[in-house]
């Protein structure tokens, strides 16, 4: 018996189309290893036509026309309908990567919250006015960039979506929106929810497919598009920067980490093992801000180890849409392939795995790495799996040195009970975020982003403003003469 699996379209012009030519690809479900959905496979003509319904819907239509009070309305209406439709969003990206269903439901809320968030800062974030000494007046204008470009990875699929999507079109721009090859459904399930939701035809189009050669280098290399937003891993990020420069469109890249997790002495160990394993090991390592580069003061490795493999070895493993699932299948065959073999490696380079290895299907269990060389691989390249390397520090000089000699710098963690220490720590680290005694919490209006290979810019809050928008100053005679 054959049967039928459910189509996800592309969304262009506010209608879901199949490709041009009519190809599909099927998105596999990584736990059964068996396809479960079809998917339009884009190509560059599918990408031209989704940038050209989105600059007419810009130049044309009525979304950046419209006041920030209107767009915010509708804007939250969308978060409504996708906190209303939050098993079937969770559902597909679990289904499309294998992530634990009760962590797909927190990425649901924060998809909703995003947009909730931009709507209301757009709204409220107004310019400061600039009275001037020469009987002038000066204010400054936050003015839709025009047609935004949002390239995502497959990891937060619908979250890391929702985090371009939600600001580009809070400030009045209009998007074209390519998923993940591995995680497309629930972008468009999104944008038919945008399209019940109020918002006009192009305002939001989602186009499917490749990256390299195909839709992904159509978008970035389009002279039409005035804003890219790409979050994945650096080699993308440079060739995006690339195609992106020939036409001058500004890029902002959020891309790979090797992150590093300072747990001093004084800490308190409970909370520090607690924060570390979900660090690494939720969604089973595959977060670019997981503490891979784990460091523990000497005096408490043993205890801190006792712990940290406990719990590691205490994880539920199954399979992601049973909600007592905690740790589920690395997000392809792909993928499973290159963390395995970091693994197969570890003892070529005199190290030892301490807990954890290789499982079932495309499975890679939580795996504590020791004894590693610090010039080798599985120290300083981004792994991307659920593999932590943990190795003893003395001295605080010594373990900033550690922490700073990477040619990433994401984020950090650092554990202490210390408030001086904490501070100052911080302060040294070379990295976009650091989390003391917690790890993953966020404030929508702090900066987020990456130094050196890590990415270029900052979103959130204002910063997702500035890079939204044009900021035009307008210069006013108020007051012929001065007063
Ligand atoms: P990836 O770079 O392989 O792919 C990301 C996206 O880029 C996909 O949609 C892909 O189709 C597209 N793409 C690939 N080649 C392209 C090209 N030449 N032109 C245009 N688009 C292209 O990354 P991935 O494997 O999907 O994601 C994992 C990476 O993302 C890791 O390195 C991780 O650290 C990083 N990441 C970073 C952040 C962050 O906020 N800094 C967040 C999540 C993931």
């Amino acid at each position: 018996m054959t049967t039928t699996l459910e189509f996800f379209g592309h969304v262009i012009g506010g209608v879901e189309v199949p490709s041009l030519d009519g190809a599909r690809f099927d998105t596999v479900n990584p736990w059964t290893r068996q396809a479960w959905a079809e998917v339009a496979l884009g190509s560059r003509a599918d990408a031209e036509a989704a940038v050209t319904a989105a600059r007419q819907a810009f130049d044309e239509g009525p979304w950046p026309r419209m006041g920030y009070g209107e767009r915010q309305r509708l804007l939250h209406r969308l978060a409504a309908a996708m906190e209303d439709n939050a098993d079937e969003l969770a559902a597909a990206d679990s289904r499309d990567m294998g992530k634990p269903l009760n962590q797909c439901h927190h990425d649901v809320a924060r998809a909703a919250m995003n947009f909730r968030f931009f709507a209301d800062h757009a709204k409220m974030a107004t310019a400061e006015a600039l009275p001037m000494d020469t009987g002038h007046h000066a204010y400054t204008r936050f003015e839709a960039a025009g047609v935004v470009v949002a390239i995502a990875p497959w990891n937060f699929p619908l979250m890391l979506e929702s985090w371009k999507v939600a600001p580009a079109l809070a400030w009045g721009n209009t998007v074209v929106l390519k998923p993940a090859e591995d995680t497309p459904t629930s972008a468009t399930i999104m944008a038919r929810l945008a399209l019940e939701a109020g918002l006009p035809p192009g305002v939001l189009n989602v186009v499917h497919g490749y990256g390299a050669d195909s839709v992904g280098a159509a978008l970035t290399e389009d002279p039409r598009v005035d804003r890219i937003t790409f979050t994945g891993e650096t080699g993308t990020g440079k060739i995006i920067s690339r195609a992106a420069s020939a036409n001058l469109t500004p890029v902002s890249l959020e891309l790979g980490g090797k992150n590093c997790n300072i747990v001093f002495a004084d800490a308190e160990l409970d909370n520090a093992v607690h924060w570390s394993i979900q660090s690494i090991f939720r969604n089973a390592g595959q977060i670019c801000l997981s503490g891979s580069r784990l460091f523990v003061e000497r005096p408490i490795l043993d205890a801190f180890l006792e712990k940290f493999v406990a719990s590691a070895e205490a994880m539920r493993i199954g399979d992601p849409l049973n909600t007592e699932t905690d740790f589920g299948p690395l997000a392809s065959e792909e993928h499973f392939h290159k963390v395995k073999g970091y693994i197969d490696t570890v003892e070529q380079w005199g190290g030892r795995i301490l807990s954890g290895g290789v499982g079932e299907g495309w499975q890679v269990k939580p795996t504590v790495l020791v004894d590693m060389p610090l010039d080798s691989p599985h120290v300083t390249e981004e792994i991307f799996g659920p593999v932590v390397i943990i190795h003893p520090f003395d001295t605080e000089d010594e373990v900033i040195a550690l922490a700073n000699e990477s040619d990433y710098g994401l984020d950090a963690q650092v554990f202490t009970e210390n408030l001086h220490t904490a501070h100052r720590v911080s302060a040294r680290l070379q990295v976009g975020t650091v989390w003391v005694n917690c790890f993953f919490i966020r404030d929508l209006r702090a900066p987020f982003g990456g130094v050196g290979s890590s990415g270029v810019g900052r979103e959130g809050g204002n910063f997702s403003r500035e890079f939204f928008t044009e900021p035009k100053a307008v210069v006013m005679q108020i007051n012929a003469r001065p007063a």
